[in-house]
C-alpha cells in the first residue's frame, strides 16, 4: 500500500542559515515518531548541507526545487542531478508555477528536467496547475496539456514512482484552497490522462497530491478517506512554521 506523502517547498526562504537549520532541526524532530506518512523537505539549493547535518531521522527525505537538465558543462547558475545527489537529495520538484511564471520555463524545459530526474533515480514532483479559476470543478486543458508535454517521450514505467502535483496557481499562497472534492476531481482526471499515456500500471503506482493553502487546518481534509486518489500534499507557506507543519504532517 502506497503511504501518502507530504511535501514542503521552502521557496526563497529561510535568509540565514542558521534559521534554515533550526527550522529543518524542529521539524524533524517534531515528527520523527511518524511511520505512516512519506516527509520530503525541499530547502534552497544553498541550505541543503546544512539541513542535512541536522536531520533526526532519515525518514524525512531531502528534496530540491528544481534541477538543470544537462548532466554538466557551462551552464551558468545551475545545479546537476548529480550534485544533488551529493547532498542526499531524492525528490526533486519541477515546473513549478514560481518557475513557469518568473523564469520562462517551458513545457519542453520541463520535460527535459523529468526525463533527466529520472535518468539519475530521483523521484519528480511534477507541478501541473491552471493560472485562473474558470468554472469550479471545471478542469482545464491546460492541466491535461501540461501532463502530457511533461511526460512526452517517456516509456511506459519510466515514471512509475513519481509524483505529481495539482496546483492550480490562483490557490497558491492566497489563503483560498480548492475544495477537497475538485481538487480530487483533478486528481483521478490526472490519473486518467497518465494511464493513457503510460498505461494503467503506472497510473496506479504515481502519486498525485494536493497543493495550494493547505494548513494545519485543512491538510487533513484533502486526503480523508472520503476523498478517493489523493495521496498528499505539496506546502509552501505553512511549511516555513515548524508548529504548523508538524501539525500538517501528523494530521496527515
Ligand atoms: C506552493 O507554492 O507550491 C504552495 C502550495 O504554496 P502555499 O502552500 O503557500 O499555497
Amino acid at each position: 500500500m502506497k503511504k501518502n506523502i507530504v511535501i514542503a517547498n521552502w521557496k526563497m526562504n529561510p535568509q540565514s542559515a542558521q534559521e534554515a537549520r533550526r527550522l529543518f532541526d524542529t521539524i524533524t524532530k517534531g515528527i520523527r515518531r511518524v511511520k505512516k506518512t512519506d516527509v520530503v523537505i525541499c530547502p534552497p539549493f544553498v541550505h541543503l548541507p546544512d539541513v542535512k547535518s541536522v536531520r533526526h531521522t532519515q525518514k524525512v527525505f531531502l528534496g530540491s526545487q528544481d534541477i538543470f537538465w544537462e548532466e554538466k558543462g557551462a551552464y551558468t547558475g545551475e545545479i546537476s542531478s548529480r550534485m544533488l545527489q551529493s547532498f542526499g537529495v531524492t525528490h526533486v520538484i519541477i515546473g513549478h508555477s514560481e518557475r513557469r511564471r518568473w523564469l520562462g520555463e517551458t513545457d519542453e524545459m520541463i520535460n527535459n528536467k523529468i526525463k533527466t530526474a529520472l535518468k539519475a533515480g530521483l523521484v519528480p514532483i511534477l507541478c501541473v496547475g491552471e493560472w485562473v479559476r474558470e468554472i469550479p470543478g471545471e478542469i482545464p486543458d491546460i492541466v491535461e496539456n501540461q501532463v502530457r508535454s511533461a511526460l512526452k517521450g517517456l516509456k511506459k514505467g519510466d515514471f512509475k514512482n513519481g509524483i505529481i502535483a495539482y496546483e492550480p496557481v490562483w490557490a497558491i499562497g492566497t489563503g483560498r484552497p480548492e475544495t477537497p472534492d475538485n481538487a480530487a476531481k483533478a486528481a483521478l482526471f490526472i490519473r486518467k490522462i497518465v494511464r493513457d499515456i503510460l498505461g494503467k500500471k503506472t497510473a496506479e503506482h504515481i502519486r498525485v497530491i494536493y497543493g495550494g493553502s493547505v494548513n494545519a487546518e485543512n491538510a487533513a481534509s484533502f486526503i480523508s478517506k472520503d476523498i478517493r486518489g489523493m495521496e498528499g500534499i505539496l506546502v509552501g507557506g505553512a511549511s516555513l512554521r515548524a508548529d504548523d507543519f508538524i501539525k500538517i504532517v501528523k494530521s496527515v
